[in-house]
């Protein structure tokens, strides 16, 4: 037959759904060669997930999207609030977005910062590892042969919203998301089988790293062979998106009705008198083999449902934008990737209930974490001992999700206790508790990564993360000599392992108010964040001056680890926040060249120095004292491209830093390829 097409690429990510497409936003930032392929013809449009974390928004504004318009109405803005996003923590609130509008944030962004487009109808067919040039960091191991299927294979069948007469305000079907849920089977398997008698519509794909994005039933890790841990629960649940008709007061709240008998059902607010409803379907049981039959479920028994939970009132709709089911299961993956060449990424290594509104947010954290080191990596920037603190970090995030979901849905399915002799039943003042406590954990912010090569903190590697035992290569740590510890002490809630946090600080060229993470962007650059105490001090100036000297020194790491040709921030990017009045010094006069770089075209950088004063505006951001920073000596601390802290140290410990960011990045000369470099 026809010779079949074969190409490299460096990465291949298959599934776009928002951890695949959070890996292209990435791929496209770096400049990487990558391919992003779905199975399905679309994206989605409605339903699906819809809570956002706090620490997602803060990638999206790393990234530069937060703040987009979602719709006529204005600025994404907090549709509803929900009581218990703790105050202070993050600059942003848990807001409410569906997922395909999340989708489209995504592809807007991927084709403003790249030519990668999504390719859609196409899934892979076939996967093999070379296993003998796997630790060959240029070599392209993987081989994948890919399917392009017709528009009609790639499209979904809606069949259970058939069979339901139920209609929409337009008259059309409401669009259903049971070919996506659990309680469907997956037809991977099938679109290969039935488009594989087609002629011309495959191709060979070589590359050197591949991510499977490809949600919980992922073909990639069936491939890998690798095995899910956890249970399914009988718990089936419904879910309606509906305009409700109803007399039920508390319909514009978030809140979880507990019926004595009859079971539970979530409200969840949202954009233009549109309700989510998390309905528990007490009357549909799986059978033996542990799945319930579907075409039972139709919006018409969730209906059903919800109105016996919420009697007396009444609850009725016209408009159903959308609807689903799903049976609750809570699984981790054993493992996260083969041979750090391909990764699991989102709902293909953790699954669990909705409710929690975690799974869309894990997932897309899940592939900022890996984007970058996979990217990176691909390039030659990093060595490939970078990449198993994906493993590390990211596995233990997903069974403390487990944990946490685990709790909550046992509290939303089980009935209440009628009383403390009740063990049966679910107290309130439990359900309550953990509604609380899960906060924090809710927001995304309480993620601590444990020690390794990026992360310069106390404690060995084995002990951190997943439970497997990694020797201290094996997690990346220093091939020699004790590891490298940072200095804790010095900024006290600048925790090594954690995100940056964000306080607001005054841009020293032109008084104007920021917060400090504005300029923390996801553009694959390392930060250096000097906090450079009172340099209205000649002492402390004289300090600030000796490491700005260092650094600028030709055999620095900064000059070393930067190509000749590229800007001096490049690869690391150099900030500074001082406590000095900002009359007290000149930007320019007063601060070392690497505080102000220059461009032949475009002149000095200006949003470089900062200063911790009253704003003219809009008060003082108090950000030593909320940094838990000296606010005379200062100290530096070192982020990694993903806005986590590395390492804390004094602004003496020139030889630290040239021992992190030595063994952390690669010498331009080996690079393959640039990528975009600032
Ligand atoms: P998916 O979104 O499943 O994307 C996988 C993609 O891969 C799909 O586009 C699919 O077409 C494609 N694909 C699959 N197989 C192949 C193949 N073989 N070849 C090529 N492509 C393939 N999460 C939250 O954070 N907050 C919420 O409020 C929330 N609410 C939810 C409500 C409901 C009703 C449901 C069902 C889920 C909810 N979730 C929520 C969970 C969230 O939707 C998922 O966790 C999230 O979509 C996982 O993202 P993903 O990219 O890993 O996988």
């Amino acid at each position: 037959g026809a010779a079949v097409p074969e190409s490299e690429c460096d990465v291949l990510i298959v599934g776009a759904g928002p951890a695949g497409l959070m890996l292209t936003a990435w791929m496209a930032r770096l400049g990487v060669k990558a391919r992003t392929v779905d199975k399905r013809g679309t994206k989605v449009f409605a339903g699906q997930a819809d809570g956002l974390q706090c620490r997602s928004l803060e990638i999206f504004d790393s990234f530069g999207f937060a703040d987009r318009n979602p719709g006529p109405d204005g600025a994404i803005r907090r549709s509803d609030s929900i009581p218990d996003t703790l105050v202070g923590v993050s600059r942003f609130q848990e807001v409410v977005l569906h997922q395909g509008r999340i989708e489209r944030f995504f592809l807007d962004h991927i084709s403003k910062h790249s030519s990668l487009r999504i390719e859609r109808g196409v899934l892979p067919e076939a996967l093999a590892i070379d296993e003998g040039s796997v630790d060959d960091p240029l070599a392209h191991p993987i081989t994948v042969t890919l399917r392009h299927l017709t528009e009609e294979e790639a499209t979904p069948h809606q069949a259970a919203g058939a069979a339901s007469g139920s209609k929409n305000a337009n008259g059309e079907q409401p669009s259903d998301g049971l070919f996506r849920s659990n309680l469907a089977e997956d037809d991977t398997d099938e679109l290969i089988r039935k488009s594989s008698g087609r002629e011309g519509s495959t191709e060979v794909v070589r590359c050197k790293y591949m991510v499977g994005c490809d949600g919980a039933h992922s073909w990639t890790r069936r491939q890998l062979g690798f095995e899910m841990q956890g249970e399914a629960t009988d718990f089936i649940w419904g879910v309606l998106d509906i305009i409700p008709l109803t007399d039920f007061p508390d319909i514009r709240c978030r809140c979880a009705i507990h019926s004595a008998d009859s079971g539970s059902v979530m409200v969840i607010p949202r954009e233009n008198k549109l309700v989510r409803l998390y309905i528990q379907l007490k009357e549909i049981v799986p059978d033996a083999s542990g799945r319930a039959d579907r075409s039972k479920i139709t919006p018409e028994t969730i209906l059903k449902a919800a109105q016996k939970t919420l009697s007396p009132y009444k609850l009725d709709y016209e408009y159903c934008d959308w609807w689903t089911a799903y049976q609750i299961g809570q699984r981790v993956g054993t493992n996260f990737d083969a041979h750090q060449r391909v990764f699991l990424a989102g709902d293909a290594v953790h699954t669990h209930s909705p409710k929690a509104g975690q799974g869309m947010n894990v997932s897309m954290q899940d592939a900022y974490n890996l984007g970058w080191k996979v990217g990176l990596a691909a390039l030659n920037r990093i060595p490939r001992a970078a990449l198993k603190t994906y493993q590390s970090e990211r596995r233990r995030v997903a069974q403390d999700l487990i944990a946490f979901d685990h709790k909550f849905s046992r509290l939303f399915s089980g009935r209440p206790a009628k009383d403390v002799m009740d063990e049966a039943g679910v107290s309130m003042a439990e359900f309550k508790d953990v509604f609380v406590t899960g906060s924090l954990f809710a927001t995304g912010l309480s993620v601590d990564y444990g020690a390794s090569l990026l992360v310069a903190k106390e404690g060995s590697p084995e002990e951190q993360g997943d439970g497997t035992s990694l020797d201290a290569t094996a997690a990346g740590a220093a091939p020699e000599g004790p590891p490298l510890v940072g200095k804790q002490h010095l900024a006290t809630n600048v925790k090594m392992g954690m995100r940056f946090p964000s306080y607001q600080v005054v841009c020293h060229a032109d008084a104007r108010p920021w917060p400090f993470q504005h300029f923390m962007r996801s553009d694959g650059r390392f930060r250096l964040v000097i906090f450079a105490g009172d340099v209205s001090l000649a002492g402390q100036k004289a300090r600030l001056d000796g490491l700005c000297k260092a650094l600028a020194e030709p055999g620095s790491f900064l000059r070393r680890l930067t190509p000749g040709d590229a800007g001096i921030d490049a690869v690391v990017e150099v900030l500074a926040l001082h406590s000095a009045p900002r009359r007290a010094l000149e930007w320019l006069a007063d601060f070392p060249e690497v505080l102000h770089p220059w461009r032949p075209r475009s002149g000095w950088e200006y949003d470089r120095i900062f200063v911790d004063a009253e704003s003219y505006h809009e008060g003082h951001g108090r950000a030593y004292e909320g940094y838990g920073v000296d606010k005379e000596r200062g100290c530096v601390v070192v982020l990694r491209p993903d806005q986590y802290v590395a390492y804390v140290g004094e602004l003496e410990d020139v030889a630290d830093l040239e021992r992190y960011f030595g063994a952390v990045l690669l010498e331009p000369e080996v690079w393959a390829g640039r990528g975009k470099v600032a």
